[in-house]
């Protein structure tokens, strides 16, 4: 599978732009190791073994030292792309790396585009499309179940699963379909029950993979996570707590906090994005009642509330009336009883224990109570889930395929119920394997190569 673009050979830089220490521009393609040593004075590239550095100089047209560099070779295809790959690491100036791209582009060297050594990597089989999506994931990630749930797949993780379950469907296909060429002579290769038993075991496994979505956007998105409230309840306070910086405005005037505030913090690996609110208050305030109405609209949007209330001053009945408009919002919630230094025994009456499930008993200020609540975040956005080591979808395109899958499954479930021929049938297994396909690559069309390719970074 070749594409006309990729027999050009390719360059770009590898690291960030910008002033450094070092930079390293990346050279792929058949003629990487040959075009380069014409530019290079130092030993010759061509003859040097695979994964070797070699030091020298870059010279321009007019054997100028553009700069000192270390080179390092990769012969094809024991490189990243698979290809004949050259590392120059020169000295981390913007203004040498104009000067060297300029020089390879000008011997025949073209500019790649966003994510091309990758694509190069996919399509000469290095890794499939999954693992490759794995790369952009992992250089995004920035907690630690981002980058589990990324290094996972880039290793196979996920593409192991996904292949297994295809490979048996295409034995099952297959006999169905030698049924077909045997015709009118009504015999039967594929046992229906057989049939039955693995798309049932199918099913099982689609199900897990496709309800592990929710936990993967969650790490690979965040907690998306309302602060909600009265004024002075101690939103900011807890907030400040949970980021330990004065990120918000903390003030003994009821309604200061009037916008909201976004923060991530990183609870157990998993980020939470804080969205502070003007709290539900029903107010005659115009801009408050602004404030109000765009709480609902965030606290229904959100994965996740923490209704917190003061202890002291808001009594049992008026939570009770908060608890039961935030149900109705049916986002899943924290109660969060705040200020417990100042109660009597640091304790709430014993008519809250109907909430036990729900709620936190925390002092913001003190910082007490603080680790409860963080814990029961966790267990709420099932993070513990995560720490199992099964495999967790992140990414919605492999959702959607899976959930492809799984209507076809479903259709030739309900083929087998109702008798159909061999051929309907090979038809609706052939669609599951198609969807199956789509995740690891083996099915692609140059729209969905360039469509995710496109979003990977320069150099990539
Ligand atoms: P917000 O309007 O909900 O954001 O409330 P703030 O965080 O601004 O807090 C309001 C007031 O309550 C401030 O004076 C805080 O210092 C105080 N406060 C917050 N949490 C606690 C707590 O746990 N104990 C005590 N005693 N005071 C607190």
């Amino acid at each position: 599978m070749k594409l006309i673009d990729t027999q050009d050979t390719i360059i770009a830089l590898a690291t960030a732009p910008g002033k450094g220490a070092i930079h390293v521009l990346r050279v792929s393609g058949e003629d990487a190791i040959s075009i380069t040593n014409k530019l290079f004075k130092g030993k010759d590239l061509e003859k040097q073994k695979g994964h070797t550095a070699h030091f020298g100089t870059i010279r321009d047209a007019e054997d100028h030292i553009v700069d000192e560099v270390l080179v390092t070779v990769f012969k094809g295809p024991n490189s990243y792309t698979g290809e004949n790959t050259v590392e120059i690491s020169c000295h981390g100036s913007e203004f040498i790396v104009q000067k060297l791209l300029k020089l390879f582009s000008e011997n025949g060297v073209r500019y790649a585009k966003a994510g091309e050594f990758t694509k190069r990597a996919f399509l000469n089989g290095k890794f499939d499309l999954a693992q490759a999506e794995a790369v952009a994931d992992l250089i995004a990630s920035d907690s630690d179940a981002s980058h589990d749930a990324a290094m996972n797949q880039m290793r196979g993780g996920f593409s192991i699963e996904i292949k297994a379950l295809r490979e048996k469907l295409i034995h099952f296909a297959s006999m169905i379909e030698l049924e077909l060429d045997f015709g009118e002579e009504d015999v039967e290769f594929a046992d229906r029950d057989d049939l039955k038993a693995l798309i049932y075991e199918l099913q099982a496994v689609l199900k897990r993979l496709i309800e592990s979505f929710s936990l993967g956007n969650v790490i690979k998105n965040g907690v998306p996570t309302v602060i909600a409230g009265k004024p002075n309840a101690g939103k900011s306070t807890l907030l400040n707590a949970l980021l330990n910086e004065e990120k918000a405005i903390v003030s003994d005037i009821a309604g200061t906090t009037r916008d909201f505030i976004e923060d991530e913090i990183n609870i157990g690996g998993i980020t939470f994005r804080f969205i502070d609110t003007a709290g539900l208050r029903h107010t005659e305030d115009k801009v408050e009642a602004i404030g109000v109405e765009r709480s609902y609209k965030k606290m229904k949007e959100a994965s996740l509330i923490f209704y917190m209330f003061d202890a002291l001053t808001e009594g049992f009945d008026e939570v009770r009336d908060a608890v039961d408009e935030i149900r109705q919002i049916g986002t899943p919630y924290i109660l969060i009883a705040n200020k417990i230094d100042l109660l009597p025994e640091k304790k709430l009456a014993g008519e809250f224990s109907v909430f036990s499930k729900e709620l936190v008993e925390i002092s913001a200020d003190q910082k007490e109570g603080v680790e409860d609540l963080k814990e029961k975040a966790l267990a709420l956005v099932k993070a513990d889930q995560f720490r199992t080591g099964n495999t967790v979808v992140t990414n919605a395109r492999h959702y959607e395929s899976l959930f492809e899958t799984q209507k076809s499954l479903d259709d030739v479930l309900n083929g087998l119920g109702m008798n159909i021929t061999g051929d309907f049938l090979a038809l609706d297994i052939r669609t599951a394997l198609h969807h199956l396909g789509e995740i690891t690559g083996e099915v692609t069309t140059d729209d969905l190569l360039a469509n995710i390719f496109s979003k990977f970074c320069i150099g990539k």
